[in-house]
């Protein structure tokens, strides 16, 4: 009997597939590297922008240092901290708050013109907000301020809000992009999430319809087992138990009979002439009057009486707690009931007569043995006395 095995699946997104230790790049949350790409790329964008800036007004020096390092440098210096970090993702929200800080800085350090300061509080301020939600507006406006007012205290305080075309223009393609890319990455992340849920939906359907099978073969396994214990004690023509099974049960019972102070009866039958039965009409009709015989027995055992076969046409009868006398009525009974059966075998009646012989305990021995052997001499004494008798 197969027993289904749970189906076997592909891992799902995102999950190591074993037990193996993760390397540092697993170990790195997707937003994480993420977050670096659009760093990178919106940071250079801002530099491109601040170039044309600077076509029509002046930057400093130290302004240039700082915003190539900040714009170009700092980008992979911040991804190199969450990567060396031990909790990635809590570095990378961190980076976040400096981002609106720095750009502050930069917005302050230019003289706040408007597209490029407007990009950039646009672009951290959506970023923060998506990573940690409203505290994220608050924030970003927070440590832009913040790094607004730090960068008029190093730079001095300038307003020049003027961008020419080219300026604008690139900001307004700059940020559309940002946006745009930040919604993708946004849409393929929720089709992902989905995805995983209808996987793990699926396995779960899996795993309880294997559940339910090898429930189904558990319970097939234990009636099959059931089955077997009762082959092993039942002798499979007539249904009646086997001599194996009565053997262990006749110790049993003696020894309760024993501790009891009860008798015990064994009442051993043999059918008269049976070879002349499967002579004359062939062995299914012997057959079928071992199985009436059988019957019989079923309907005169009382509960606890075991009526068993005890080989070819010989059948035995356990009566714990019965008397010799009250089994020698019981016997004539039997043997009566059996003479008197007319056993339809095709358009034929058939009949057939037992001789009994008994033994009980403690008249005859209180041993298997003892009343084995006597059960056997009166078997004997009632054919040799002309058969279709009880003796003991
Ligand atoms: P007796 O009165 O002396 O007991 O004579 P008998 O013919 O009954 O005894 P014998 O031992 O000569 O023959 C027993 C027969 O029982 C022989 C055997 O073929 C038959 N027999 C044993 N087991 C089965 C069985 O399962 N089915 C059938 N049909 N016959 C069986
Ligand atoms: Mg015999
Ligand atoms: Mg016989």
């Amino acid at each position: 009997m197969p027993i289904a095995p749970p189906s076997l699946r592909p891992p799902l997104p995102d999950t190591p597939s074993d037990d193996r230790p993760e390397t540092p790049a697993q170990r790195l949350s997707w937003v994480v590297r993420m977050h670096y790409r659009m760093r990178t790329a919106a940071f250079g964008m801002l530099f491109l922008a601040v170039c044309l800036h600077a076509r029509v007004e002046t930057v400093r020096a130290d302004v240039w240092l700082f915003l190539g390092l900040l714009l170009i440098v700092y980008p992979h210096l911040q991804f190199r901290r969450a990567q060396r970090s031990s909790t990635p993702l809590d570095t990378e929200m961190h980076n976040l708050s400096a981002d609106s800080l720095l750009l502050g800085m930069s917005a302050a350090a230019l003289g706040f013109p408007l597209w490029i300061t407007f990009s950039s509080l646009l672009g951290t301020l959506s970023n923060n907000t998506a990573n940690k939600g409203w505290p994220g507006v608050a924030e970003t406006l927070l440590a832009f301020s913040t790094g607004a007012l730090l960068g008029g205290a190093i730079w001095g305080f300038r307003l020049v809000p003027g961008n020419d075309l080219p300026t604008t223009l690139l900001c307004i393609v700059c940020l559309t992009a940002y946006l745009v890319a930040m919604g993708h990455i946004a849409f393929t992340r929720i089709q992902r999430l989905r995805d995983t849920r209808e996987a793990l939906q699926q396995r779960e359907r899996d795993l309880m319809a294997a559940n339910a099978a090898l429930q189904r073969n558990l319970r097939e396994i234990d009636a099959l087992q059931e089955q077997l214990r009762e082959q092993a004690i039942r002798d499979p023509l007539t249904g009646l138990y086997n001599r194996r099974y009565l053997d262990a049960t006749l110790e049993r019972e003696l020894a309760r009979a024993r501790r009891d102070g009860q008798p015990l009866a064994l009442i051993l039958m043999d059918l008269d002439h049976f070879k002349r039965v499967n002579d004359t009409y062939g062995h299914q009709a012997g057959d079928e009057v071992l199985q009436q015989l059988a019957r019989l027995l079923n309907e005169m055992a009382r509960a606890g009486d075991v009526a068993s076969r005890h080989g070819g046409e010989e059948f035995l009868l356990l009566m714990p707690t019965m008397s010799l006398a009250t089994a020698r009525e019981r016997a004539e009974t039997l043997r009566r009931a059996f003479g008197a059966l007319e056993i339809p075998f095709g358009s034929l009646k058939l009949r057939a007569t037992l001789s009994i012989g008994i033994a009980a305990s403690p008249d005859h021995g209180s041993t298997a043995e003892d009343l084995f052997r006597h059960a056997d001499r009166a078997l004997y004494q009632a054919k040799h006395e002309g058969r279709n008798r009880v003796a003991s």
